[in-house]
């Protein structure tokens, strides 16, 4: 085990989850004298982190700050399901935004996951990755019609994926459940080890990393002075705020909830039990229980989300009754399992009402970006975060961005 579960004090993750560290972690110093950058990048997740390498790649001169280690804030309690299907189902979307839209996000979402694929390959970054089906199955106990009207919506979107009814999903995966939507496009990761490769990379690209707090931002000229714990300060032209769910609360939004959630991650399964594929595994419902596997066959399975519990010490005393009721999951699931739990955790989760990530500039206040609310879709979304910043701080706004602007307009009932 090589995962300190007091890394963070903001209180964002507890438990132990199963992921690997880099051995040599880049270094991080702690400023000295204040200092002038290009862009400044607050938090060193896998939002700042695939922000920093897109940005130096860019040609940007960054710097980015973590007041804790880098990758062990969310970005370890993670469980790193790269989906393109985002937590609110086509339909929902539809209803919400109408068709077009919400058929416009889904295909952002799915060339998100294949952009993050095509960097982890071309940079070779070591961090697990392994390209995955899904299989979004109807809920327990629910019949197949919402699954095969979200397949028909899909299908008129030129989205790929199948309809399978209950006796092909047992047939060809051994699950039982009324319905399943199998599609390709998706993806698995350790979500430390992408977050560390990609740290490294935009340090070896130039970026500079520093263990300082953020504690204030000022407008400055034509950037923003950053007010640093230590005292010092940092003038950027740009500033990213990738602080997760320990974003400021002066930018917090009616749209953007804070909650709890749980995962577990069972031993190594005997070989040949797994599920066909290693597919990643999710229901239907607001409330849905997920699974994947991992490199060294475990099991992890995560859900039971609560908004009543709200801090850390909350959630570590939840944190047996939610194995418990994970353990459950996992054997009606997948009976062959080995249900045990190796490794529990729990974490801080923001989702949004409708599903959609809180990204761009910041409303009020000049030369400020942010990229927050992800739900289940963290990393696809943190990717897609860095594109669309790069592309905003170039000038090259899409009429899209708007439908993940952080102050966007939203259906009356969902703030
Ligand atoms: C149990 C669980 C399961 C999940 N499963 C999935 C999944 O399967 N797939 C998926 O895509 N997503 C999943 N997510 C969501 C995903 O983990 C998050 O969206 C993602 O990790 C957020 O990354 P981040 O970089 O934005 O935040 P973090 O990883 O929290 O990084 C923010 C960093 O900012 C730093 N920071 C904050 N404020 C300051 C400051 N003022 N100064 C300096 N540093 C600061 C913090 O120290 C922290 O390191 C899951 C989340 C949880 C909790």
């Amino acid at each position: 085990m090589d995962m300190d579960p007091d890394t963070t004090h903001d209180g964002l993750r507890g438990g132990y989850p199963p992921w690997r560290q880099r051995r040599q972690p880049v270094g991080r110093p702690r400023l000295s004298e204040d200092l002038r950058c290009d862009v400044l990048i607050v938090g060193g997740g896998i939002t700042g982190s695939f922000m920093a390498e897109h940005l130096s790649a860019l040609g940007h001169q960054v710097c980015v700050l973590d007041r804790e280690k880098p990758g062990l804030g969310s970005t370890a309690a993670s469980t790193a399901m790269l989906l393109w299907e985002i937590d609110a189902s086509l339909t929902k979307l539809t209803q919400l935004y109408g068709f077009e839209r919400a058929a416009g996000i889904y295909h952002h979402s799915l060339r998100a996951v294949a952009g993050l694929k095509a960097l982890v390959e071309s940079c070779a970054l070591p961090c697990g990755f392994h390209a995955r089906n899904s299989l979004y199955l109807a809920k327990a106990g629910s019949g197949p019609r919402e699954l095969l009207a979200e397949h028909e919506l899909r299908q008129r979107a030129d989205l790929p994926g199948a309809y399978l009814d209950h006796r092909r999903l047992l047939s060809e995966f051994s699950l039982s459940r009324e319905a399943a939507l199998v599609s390709p496009g998706s993806a698995e990761v350790d979500p430390v080890l992408l977050s560390q490769a990609l740290l490294a990379r935009a340090s070896e690209q130039g970026a500079s990393l520093f263990a300082d707090e953020a504690v204030s931002y000022e407008g400055a000229g034509r950037g923003v002075l950053v007010g640093l714990d230590s005292g010092h300060a940092i003038e950027a032209d740009k500033v990213v705020l990738a602080t997760g769910y320990a974003t400021p609360d002066w930018l917090s939004m009616p749209l953007h909830t804070i909650s709890s959630t749980w995962a577990i991650a069972t031993p190594a399964q005997a070989p040949g039990t797994l599920w066909r594929d290693r597919a990643l595994l999710w229901e239907a419902g607001e409330k849905y229980t997920y699974a994947r596997t991992t490199t060294d066959n475990r099991i992890v399975i995560g859900g039971e989300d609560d908004a009543s519990l709200r801090d850390q010490s909350a959630r570590d005393d939840a944190m047996a009754a939610k194995t418990a009721t994970l353990l459950d999951r996992l054997t009606g699931l997948w009976p062959a399992a080995l249900s045990r739990a190796d490794f529990q955790w729990s974490g801080a989760f923001g989702e949004t009402g409708d599903g959609l990530p809180l990204i761009g500039p910041v409303p009020g206040r000049s030369n400020m970006f942010a990229a927050y609310g992800y739900g289940g879709n963290g990393i696809t979304f943190s990717y897609m975060a860095s594109r669309m910043i790069g592309r905003m701080m170039a000038g090259k706004n899409e009429p899209w961005f708007h439908d993940l602007a952080i102050d966007r307009p939203v259906p009356p009932g969902l703030a």
